[in-house]
């Protein structure tokens, strides 16, 4: 796994803290490492380069906070550039044309045009627009086979498939059966190339002079590295795109891709595949992705849940503790009793690494009961226990054990987890507290 940005930069400013704002030389400093964190996150070279550029002119001189670590922050003004960049959050298609609207699908083979076209189509259906397919694909063998069995599946009309019949002339079809039988939407899976092919951008451009779409998506897999701005800049300059998917990104991409395609085309990334299954398509997400791009995927992710699921109030107590590095038995066992009220691990003890080795506990062994267990301990403690656990010796150990109905070993397991959450806590601590965190995704 790579470093995350923040960890990077968090060595980095280390030695700057306390200075009152970032000077040109800190944020040089920082930029490398942010350049480093952008093309291992398959951002291309020339799109991190100038991107860099323009943040560098962002970040020097304003005034460090006092509630954020320069790293962080340095961290934030990259995290809302690349949001910017990214542009806005948009599942819309531009359909609004005299019917057929005809959305035309782009891009290079194996990209997931294909899925994508059935994914668009059975999305638009439960819309309630009446939508037909049709797949001009007559390279790859079994192509248009592939696209009416997605139809079956989807319950999406398609074209009939009539063998031998050119690219050209199946969109003609396509354009009077969809006309005639008063569809709203006409689908265009294009033929796929494995790189850029003059003869196929040809037939490409024949297609939509016909056409005319609506709408021309370009279909990019997520994990397409260096070779983006290639892709982009070749399809952009051939047929006029008005939007970008990106596919696969329920894989490990760190999502670098959408950071070139939106650079390169200044189209909206609009949709993002997230897996084989027909429903697997989600409106993108900028700030998720730009979470995923610098490494911190999960706490953004989880932050968001955080905000969703913890009442402002419990947050906000939860976040001061933090800010301090405390963490004591109330606290563990208030996140308990939000574990067992939501039925789930709460969000933001999520974060806590020994959290998560509780939930399973208690997955293994059946809810409730086990939390209940550790409450019934927690309350046998003297509240001077519950702040400061490292007072309970082994006699005391014993008297909770009696007290709670359980065992020494329980006892001994249960001080374990939250001496281990503590240092969690701790290392939080470190790096500016929850809130810092938290603040850069606000
Ligand atoms: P085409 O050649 O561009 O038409 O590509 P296909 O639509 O045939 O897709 C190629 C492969 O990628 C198929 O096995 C798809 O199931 C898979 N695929 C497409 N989109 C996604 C996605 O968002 N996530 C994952 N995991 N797989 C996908």
């Amino acid at each position: 796994m790579f470093d995350s940005l923040s960890e990077r930069l968090g060595g980095v400013f280390d030695r700057l803290r306390g200075r009152g704002a970032l000077s040109e030389a800190d944020v040089r400093t920082a930029m490398r490492e942010v350049r480093v964190a952008l093309l291992e996150a398959d951002v291309a070279l020339p799109v991190a380069r100038s991107f860099v550029d323009k943040i560098t002119e962002a970040a020097v001189g304003q005034q460090v906070l006092r509630s954020v670590t320069p790293g962080q922050q340095v961290v934030k003004i990259v995290h809302d550039a690349l949001v910017d960049m990214l542009g806005p959050e948009t599942a819309e298609l531009e359909l609004a044309v005299t019917p057929p609207a005809v959305v035309m699908l782009v891009g290079l083979q194996g990209s997931g045009k294909t899925t994508t076209t059935a994914k668009l189509g059975r999305l638009l259906k439960s819309q309630g627009k009446k939508v037909m397919m049709a797949s001009l694909d007559v390279n790859r063998p079994a192509a248009q086979e592939q696209l009416a069995v997605l139809g079956t599946q989807t319950d999406v009309a398609t074209l009939p498939i009539v063998a031998g019949q050119q690219p050209v002339d199946i969109a003609r079809r396509a354009l009077s059966a969809a006309k005639l039988q008063g569809f709203d939407v006409l689908m265009l899976d294009t033929a796929g190339r494995l790189h850029v092919d003059q003869a196929l951008m040809d037939e490409m451009k024949a297609v939509a002079g016909i056409a005319n779409p609506a709408e021309i998506l370009l279909v990019v897999d997520s994990l397409t590295g260096q070779d983006a701005v290639n892709v982009a800049s070749s399809f952009s300059e051939q047929v006029p795109l008005t939007g970008v998917v990106l596919t696969r990104m329920d894989g490990d991409a760190r999502g670098g891709a959408a950071l070139s395609m939106r650079a390169v085309t200044g189209k909206p990334i609009k949709f993002a595949g997230m897996g084989e299954k027909l429903d697997a398509l989600e409106p993108f997400h900028p700030k998720r992705v730009a979470g995923r791009i610098l490494g911190m995927g999960d706490v953004v992710s989880l932050v968001e849940k955080a905000a969703a699921s913890i009442e402002q109030e419990d947050a906000e107590r939860m976040a001061q503790r933090l800010a301090k590095g405390k963490f004591d038995m109330n606290d563990l066992r208030a996140q308990l009793g939000q574990m067992r009220r939501m039925g789930g691990i709460g969000a933001l003890a999520g974060m806590i690494p020994g959290m998560k080795k509780a939930q399973a506990a208690v997955d293994q062994v059946g809810g409730d009961k086990v939390l209940l267990r550790m409450d019934a301990m927690i309350t046998s403690m003297t509240p001077k226990e519950r702040e400061k656990p490292e007072l309970i010796n082994a006699k005391r150990k014993i008297r909770i054990a009696k007290g709670s109905g359980t065992t020494v070993q329980d006892v001994n397991k249960l001080l374990k987890m939250h001496q281990e959450m503590q240092t969690a806590m701790k290392r939080i601590k470190k790096m500016g507290g929850l809130k810092g965190l938290m603040g850069l995704f606000g």
